[in-house]
């Protein structure tokens, strides 16, 4: 089951690149993790995934312990400032930065661990009250503040677009994500290089990629519904 949904999404990937004339290889799936036990993750991992994606510290940091070492840990959920320190040297990327403060304590953890964390800024694009995230017109700032601070380094930004019955209206959101990480490259700002834009999630995705997606974040496409206890 897994591992066919898994292919069913590599599968709808390739064919989005072939829409928009662009090369599968640029787009890095990221198997959405959360809530789900180790053993479905290491039916993907066995499958070929290396890439994945969880929401929590603690839930990362169990899973990180219990899982393959080859495993790039990607952090896309809001993330508290004194629970930065137990992540800094497990990630391989973070998604969800949307404070100089929180920036500043990921740069101060680093130095202490000796270790260089990339980051992405996560910015709302759509203006929702709900969502986290730095308004579009503070991305640029934002990144140049950050910019200054020793070993972290910006290399895009994330978005979650809003939840939509039909994938096309979240269209305009990617095509504006990709159009603020263009104007910022222009400015070329000292040790910033803009590689990575994070969007698109099981509903849009293919939009996503169309739209220039270099990371699509899948949760439930590949493991299913989600179910929280309360
Ligand atoms: C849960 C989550 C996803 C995956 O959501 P699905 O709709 O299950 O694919 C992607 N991005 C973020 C930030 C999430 O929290």
């Amino acid at each position: 089951m897994l591992t066919q949904n898994y292919d069913q999404v590599i599968q709808n990937i390739q064919d989005a690149c072939g829409r928009a004339e662009r090369k599968p290889e640029e787009v890095t799936l990221i198997a959405v993790s959360k809530t789900k036990p180790v053993p479905m993750l290491l039916e993907v991992y066995k499958h070929g995934c290396r890439h994945f994606g969880e929401n929590k510290v603690q839930e990362l940091l169990d899973k990180y312990e219990a899982l393959p070492k080859d495993i790039k840990w990607h952090m896309i959920g809001h993330l508290q400032r004194n629970k930065v320190k137990y992540i800094v040297d497990k990630v391989y990327l973070i998604h969800s930065v949307d404070s100089f403060r929180l920036a500043e304590e990921i740069s101060r953890e680093a130095v202490k661990k000796q270790v260089h964390v990339n980051i992405l800024i996560e910015v709302n694009v759509a203006g929702e009250e709900s969502k986290f995230g730095c308004r579009p017109e503070e991305a640029c700032d934002l990144t140049m503040e950050i910019a200054k601070l020793p070993n972290i380094c910006v290399k895009g930004y994330m978005t979650i677009a809003p939840f939509v019955e039909n994938p096309q209206d979240n269209r305009e959101y990617f095509r504006k994500l990709r159009q603020l990480s263009v104007d910022i490259m222009r400015k070329s700002i000292d040790n910033v290089s803009i590689e990575y834009l994070s969007m698109g999630m099981t509903g849009d995705y293919e939009i996503a990629v169309e739209e220039g997606a270099d990371f699509v974040r899948v949760g439930t496409g590949i493991f299913g519904e989600r179910s929280y206890i309360v």
